[in-house]
């Protein structure tokens, strides 16, 4: 790894890796720090469906790698860290990582997004013992059992399909009486016998119990009618969260935010601070799909391209002067 770069891409996942691959063919030199694995959120997905070139279903963790190593046979350098802090002085910026400062003329932030939690009692403490916010990670777990989806977007849907095939008693429950999810994913689980549907209804609170091994595990959740009010207690084996997700801005600074939180951008993925670039899931957009996010990646490094060479021709002027 070098000490200074033309593009820093911070998070590896489909906009990260897309944007790095683009930079990487613009002859940028194009680093991507990221701190755990590749992908994102990405890796979660068993069978991509959606991504238009694939009419086959691929798995999350095979779409990632030919997006890495796509961007690697362009060049594109990477390194596995956090990354602490970013400052911009005057056109430069320094990216503080575990590895030490990287100097940087354009940044991408490509940090996602982190999911929301329902923050009842018993969530946080059954947190890995049947309360999950991953399906395609736990839902093996409690094949066969009851298991209960809460959220009344795509991926509460798209999990509660996933699950119904590890079992026939799955219960999507959504906080209203309509649901955000697209129509085709709401048809489809609608059809499905092993999913029942209930709206108007939360839950207040998610209790365990001990196994014979000592270890606490769900065991029940509390449910409350929102429209009447009424309350009961019902069995399940697990409990599987998808209400949305929080963006991951720290390093975003005094970049302009909308009342979420996302970052905002313009058409060319330019942040309030010049040099600076937001994709993906970090930054406000209608339509939060891989494709958009690739798409996102494609324009923010054809734009710090741009963004680079006007730079040069700055210095340049200055100098003859
Ligand atoms: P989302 O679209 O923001 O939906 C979150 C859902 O959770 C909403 O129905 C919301 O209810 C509910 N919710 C929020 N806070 C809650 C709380 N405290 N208690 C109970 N319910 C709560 O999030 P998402 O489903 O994770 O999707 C995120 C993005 O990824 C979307 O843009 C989506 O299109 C995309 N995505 C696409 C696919 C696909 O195309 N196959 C799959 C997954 C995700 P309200 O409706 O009442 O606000």
């Amino acid at each position: 790894m070098n000490s200074s770069y033309d593009l820093l891409i911070v998070g590896g996942g489909a906009a990260g890796l897309t944007a790095a691959q683009y930079g990487a063919r613009a002859n940028l030199r194009t680093l991507v720090v990221e701190q755990t694995a590749n992908g994102g959120q990405c890796l979660l997905i068993e069978g991509l469906e959606n991504y238009p070139g694939f009419p086959d279903p691929i798995g999350g963790m095979e779409f990632t790698n030919r997006f890495e190593e796509q961007a690697k046979r362009f060049g594109a350098e990477f390194l596995v860290s956090g990354v602490q802090n970013i400052e911009k002085e005057d056109s430069v910026f320094r990216v503080q990582t575990g590895e030490g400062k990287i100097t940087t003329q354009a940044v991408v932030l490509a940090t996602g997004a982190q999911h929301r939690t329902l923050d009842v009692p018993g969530e946080e403490r059954l947190s890995g013992k049947g309360v999950s916010y991953c399906a395609t990670c736990d839902g093996p777990f409690f094949r066969g059992k009851k298991m209960i989806v809460v959220g009344g977007g795509d991926a509460a849907f798209d999990e509660a399909q996933f699950l119904s095939n590890l079992s026939d008693n799955i219960v999507l429950v959504h906080r209203r009486d309509r649901f955000r999810a697209q129509k085709a994913l709401i048809e489809r689980v609608e059809k499905n016998p092993n999913i029942e549907l209930r709206t108007n209804t939360v839950i207040k609170g998610i209790h365990g119990e001990s196994t014979m091994m000592g270890i606490e595990k769900v065991s029940g959740v509390t449910f409350q009618r929102t429209d009447t009010g009424e309350e009961w207690t019902e069995d399940t084996a697990a409990v599987f969260v998808f209400i949305g997700s929080i963006p991951q801005t720290q390093l975003a600074g005094d970049a302009e935010k909308d009342e979420a939180g996302y970052i905002i951008t313009n058409e060319r993925m330019e942040t309030s601070i010049p040099g600076l670039y937001a994709v993906g899931d970090v930054r406000t957009t209608p339509f939060r799909q891989l494709v958009v996010a690739a798409s996102d990646g494609a324009i923010a490094a054809h734009a710090a391209s741009q963004y680079i060479d006007e730079l040069a021709d700055q210095r340049a002027e200055a100098v003859a002067v």
